[in-house]
């Protein structure tokens, strides 16, 4: 151990990062934390990605605030590591560095027309609507009539269901102004949402799937042949997990349901995987194939394409696959699964040996998966593996692991990072302007406003 607090570089204040942060403060050892974000804002995907209309899932942020108060916390925003810092820079002055990043671009679907315009990741329009800086010039066409989303998980039915919310549903959220002003001129009346699979191998969760159900100016349209199970799903629901099986059934339910008066709809379709987007310079249509299912030699079920396909006219395409993560130069990094090799959290080289010092948390770790809550469990593994390699004298040896060195590497490269109490001013002025208005907060969107707080 050494003869001074032990200092600890988390990148990504998401909520891998601020709960492994919390674990090692909270920890008997000597240790400082310093917590670092490529954004002026901290909490990640709690501000950029949960859905404006899920104020309660964002209640979290309390739990990050309280981390923040903790003796030993710093934090330094604006700061990208690997861009304005590197790892071999922090590993000069820290004894152990946690990646805690996540994932930050989307994963491709490789077919063509993928980026005609009006074809958008679901990981940038969601980043749009919340507010997130690098998206707030985004500017998607919703004065369509129909949007595609593909995929089916939670994401996608977050950003079918952000398009037909009615105002009155926006106007109480956090949703970025610049995204209910498009909003509100929104034309689109029907939004399908197109899974390659069945309804019982969908992985959205029924909480989302029912919220779908209850939505003020937005009928669920599901056609009874596709909602009925294939022979292979069949076979498989007895033993399928209770949450699948409640997916399953409210599916059914839904395609009993009759077209109400309502102005908009949800159209869940399934066994339907994209082959083409067209249009003349955007998006006019999107070709589908239908598929089967098969099951797999490992037993899973896989969707075939068989040869029947069918157009799906429409000006908006959200491709709602899955998130993916990015290396950082210097560290091991799995390509095929867009994570940083690990065991139990500690960073793996190329020979599967463990990197003295290099840890991982979060969706970098383990992939774009689970919930909130799930990062819990998953940093404190990392935060665990890390203290104990502490107390048996295995972390890194920095040259330089002074505060003044820290201070000094940070504002020679990157005098315009900004630090906690920056955060805090953007954050009461959010909550300021909100207040009026009955809303959590009113969100800076642009790196101008918010860097202006500085
Ligand atoms: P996800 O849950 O992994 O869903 C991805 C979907 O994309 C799956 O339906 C998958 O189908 C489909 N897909 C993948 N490649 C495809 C392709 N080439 N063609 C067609 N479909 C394809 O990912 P996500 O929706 O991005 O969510 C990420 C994580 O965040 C999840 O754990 C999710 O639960 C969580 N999240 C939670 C909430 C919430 O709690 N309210 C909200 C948002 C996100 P297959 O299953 O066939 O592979």
């Amino acid at each position: 151990m050494p003869n001074r607090p032990a200092r600890i570089a988390v990148i990504g204040a998401g909520p891998a990062g601020f709960y492994a942060t919390g674990h090692l403060l909270d920890a008997e050892a000597a240790i400082e934390v310093d917590l670092f974000d490529r954004l002026p804002t901290p909490w990640g995907l709690v501000r950029a990605g949960v859905a404006p209309d899920h104020p309660k899932i964002k209640a979290v942020s309390k739990v990050f605030e309280k981390i923040a108060a903790k003796p030993g916390f710093r934090m330094f925003g604006n700061i990208e590591i690997g861009r304005d810092i590197s790892h071999t820079q922090l590993l000069e002055h820290y004894d152990a560095i946690i990646y805690a990043y996540g994932a930050q671009t989307d994963r491709r679907m490789d077919i063509p027309g993928e980026d005609l315009v009006g074809s958008i990741p679901a990981t940038a329009f969601v980043a749009w609507y919340n507010g997130h800086p690098d998206f707030y010039n985004l500017d998607p066409d919703l004065q369509v009539d129909r949007a595609v989303v593909i995929g089916n998980g939670n994401v996608a039915v977050d950003v079918a269901r952000m398009l037909v919310l009615a105002p009155e549903e926006l106007a109480p959220t956090d949703t970025g102004d610049h995204a209910i002003e498009q909003f509100a001129k929104s034309t689109i009346n029907d939004v399908v949402i197109a899974g390659r699979r069945g309804p019982l191998q969908a992985a959205y969760t029924n909480p989302e799937l029912l919220e779908l159900g209850e939505l003020q100016i937005a009928d669920v349209i599901i056609d009874p042949a596709e909602a009925a199970l294939d022979a292979l799903s069949q076979a498989d629901f007895a033993e399928a997990s209770q949450p699948d099986q409640r997916n399953v059934e409210t599916v059914l339910a839904y395609a009993q349901r009759s077209r109400t008066t309502k102005p908009r709809t949800v159209t869940m379709r399934y066994l339907l995987s994209p082959l083409e987007i067209r249009g003349d310079g955007r998006v006019e249509e999107i070709v589908m194939v239908r598929n089967r299912l098969e099951r797999t030699d490992d037993g899973s079920i896989r969707s075939v394409a068989t040869d029947q396909t069918e157009t799906i006219p429409c000006g908006l395409v959200l491709r709602s696959v899955g998130y993916r993560g990015l290396p950082v130069e210097g560290v091991s990094f799995d390509e095929k699964r867009c994570v940083i090799p690990h065991a139990e959290g500690r960073a793996l080289d190329a020979a599967g040996q463990p990197v003295p010092g290099v840890y991982c948390t979060g969706w970098i770790k383990r992939g774009p998966s689970g919930v909130i809550g799930t990062n819990k469990k998953d940093a404190f593994e990392t935060a665990g593996a890390l203290l104990e390699d502490l107390a048996a004298g295995r972390l890194h040896d920095p040259l330089s692991p002074t505060i003044k060195a820290i201070d000094a590497l940070v504002s020679d490269h990157r005098p315009e990072a900004i630090e906690y109490g920056h955060w805090q001013s953007i954050d009461a002025h959010e909550r300021a302007l909100g207040d009026p208005h009955g809303r959590p907060r009113i969100k800076l969107c642009s790196w101008d406003e918010l860097l202006a707080k500085r």
